[in-house]
């Protein structure tokens, strides 16, 4: 038999807890070469390997006082290798600030056959080795992302099954490489459902998630969760305040989400940035027994007004570099309850929604 050692445990219990230390989140900055262009294109910026090294050195070398809200960097395989002007690594430079480096790991999405365009997510052949070699290079945690689908029947119990099991499955490889898996089981927002059918499908998800995790012996100590808030569809009539989402948020996980775990941190999920920011706030400030850190990991709402300010210009990183600051304290705020909101006739107000999202 194979079992975790008590060091291992240990180690990846102090980084799930480092991650969401009270205060701080992730800046998701893993977007793969093809999504990454998908962000240039409307700036107008080249996606080539420079552009992509410049503006991930905007966001990893900015002054170091973003370390204050960003306790960790998911970060794209190209990324994790590449360097910063002075020569210097970029997981190293985050090192030095305190931010801890991670990887995405996960190779995309497959569609399930005889189903209504769901998915499963591919990746599991050579993980042990890559995790391995992630590890040695100076990543302590990894991001795996299924994704769901609301209506027509869907999720299917197919899909449901199968990417709770795919999901458990890359949490014990991460595990016996003492890397912290980031369990991410994300479903869209597309739709017109409204909030108590995101309710129905959350809780299902999380519940077949957790029971694979248990049944694949992952320690639950040493993961993270990375969900999707409790939503309505996008295309949904009703209107629900940030207090009513609160509160389906976090009644689904008092639901399906074992005390072992230390934390959430959430995506974004398309959501424009303030819209994030204040959700996050609202399950904050919201009154309810919560033993989990709740906190982000967000792509979109921490870099789209930066993506904005920066527009390719070298002339343009210090004020892109004050912009991510903003929304790295906004969100570190938020995190604590203490968000108090801001002006929201900007980039930061801009709606990010991607239909059928791909990452
Ligand atoms: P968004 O915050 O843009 O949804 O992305 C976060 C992420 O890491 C998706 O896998």
């Amino acid at each position: 038999m194979s079992y975790l050692t008590e060091e291992q445990k240990k180690e990846l219990a102090a980084n799930a807890r480092a991650i969401v230390a009270p205060g701080k989140g992730i800046l998701a900055a893993d977007e793969s070469t093809g999504t990454i262009g998908k962000r240039f294109a409307p700036i107008e910026v080249e996606n080539n390997e420079e552009n992509r090294r410049l503006y991930r050195q905007l966001l990893f070398c900015s002054p170091p006082e973003y370390a204050q809200y960003i306790s960790a960097v998911i970060l794209y395989d190209e990324t994790f290798w590449q360097k910063a002007d002075d020569g210097r690594r970029f997981v190293d430079i985050l090192k030095e600030r305190g931010v801890i480096p991670g990887i995405k790991v996960d190779k995309g999405v497959v569609n399930l056959l005889g189903t209504d365009e769901e998915t499963t997510t591919q990746g599991l052949d050579d993980l042990g080795k890559r995790c391995k070699n992630y590890y040695e290079n100076g990543a302590r945690f990894a991001k795996w992302r299924c994704v769901l689908k609301i209506g027509n029947g869907r999720p299917s119990e197919l899909a449901v099954m199968e990417n709770a099991n795919v999901l458990a499955r890359y949490a014990s490889t991460c595990q016996q490489n003492s890397i912290v898996p980031i369990v991410e089981p994300e479903i869209l927002t597309d739709g017109t459902h409204d909030l108590a059918a995101c309710v129905e499908a959350s809780q299902r998800t999380l519940a077949a998630v957790y029971k694979a995790l248990h049944d694949h012996n992952v320690y639950l100590e040493g993961t993270l969760l990375k969900p999707n808030m409790v939503l309505p569809g996008y295309d949904c009539t009703t209107k629900y305040t940030p207090e009513q989402v609160a509160e389906a948020t976090v009644t689904v996980f008092q639901r399906t989400l074992p005390v072992a775990v230390p934390g959430v941190t959430f995506l974004s999920g398309g959501q424009s940035e303030i819209v994030a920011t204040t959700h996050l706030n609202a399950i904050n400030a919201y009154k309810a027994t919560k033993p989990w850190a709740l906190t982000f990991s967000y792509g979109r709402a921490l870099q789209a007004s930066v993506l904005q300010a920066w527009k390719g210009k070298a002339e343009n990183v210090k004020e892109a570099q004050s912009v991510f600051l903003h929304r790295a304290r906004c969100n570190g705020l938020a995190a604590l309850g203490k968000y108090e909101g801001e002006d929201s006739s900007g980039a930061a107000g801009k709606d990010l929604h991607v239909s059928k999202y791909t990452y």
